[in-house]
């Protein structure tokens, strides 16, 4: 089975319809991995590789923008899509799912009062637990989405940068820290589903 490339970055535009510099492009990155891994590279169809644009949101987006509106919400990379440096835009899309599950059943189990007796009877009072509950949801996930965009997007500055200063800060000073740190990004706790 040959494999598929998947290009992230960006790259220059008259690359990107022309599968045969895409490859070279990818090519040329690989001077100094292993063999095996560049024959991989080199077996690759040209119609298996594809090019996506990489996709980032403005930590301070979040602070003022919409997480929710009426009874839709946003998660997932929808919410916090971020540079691929942390691994973790999968595990937050995840985390996202099980806090919203929680919010939205909060909202539609709770006590109804006594023309509800606890169910819910007409769409206007669904709708209205379903708004609540994703205003919560959006309060809960703003400041995690804000903490890891901004540290992905960090990460990825200071690994990718060929400024002197920023490299002898990474090489001799952050390096110490750097790997903890991304560790810890992913040692989250969202809770657990109670229903
Ligand atoms: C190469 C690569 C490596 C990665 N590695 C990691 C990793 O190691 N760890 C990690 O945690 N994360 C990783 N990620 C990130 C992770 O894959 C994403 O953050 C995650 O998939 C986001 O999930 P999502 O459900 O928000 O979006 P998606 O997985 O993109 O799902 C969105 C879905 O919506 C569908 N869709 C889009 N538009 C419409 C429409 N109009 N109507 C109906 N359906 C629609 C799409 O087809 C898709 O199925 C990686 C991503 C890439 C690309």
């Amino acid at each position: 089975m040959f494999p598929k490339i998947l290009l992230l970055h960006f790259v220059d535009e008259e690359l990107e319809d022309d599968p045969v510099k895409l490859k070279q492009f990818v090519m040329s990155k690989l001077e100094d991995i292993p063999n095996e891994m560049k024959s991989v590279v080199e077996k690759t169809q040209l119609d298996a590789i594809l090019l996506s644009p990489l996709k980032y949101r403005r930590p301070w987006e979040l602070l003022w923008g919409n997480i929710s509106k009426g009874n839709v919400c946003v998660a997932g990379d929808a919410l916090h899509p971020m540079t691929p440096e942390l691994g973790q835009g999968g595990c937050a899309a995840l985390e996202d799912g099980v806090v919203l599950a929680r919010c939205i059943a909060e909202a539609l189990l709770k006590p109804g009062g006594e023309e509800t007796n606890g169910k819910i009877v007409d769409e206007e009072e669904e709708y209205r637990r379903i708004e609540i509950g994703l205003k919560i949801f959006a309060q809960k996930r703003r400041w995690r989405s804000i903490d890891l965009i901004s540290t992905a997007y960090m990460v990825g500055y200071i690994q990718q940068n060929n400024g002197t200063i920023i490299n002898f800060l990474r090489d001799n000073f952050l390096s110490r820290f750097l790997p903890g740190m991304l560790l810890r990004k992913g040692d989250f706790d969202c809770g657990k589903l109670k229903y």
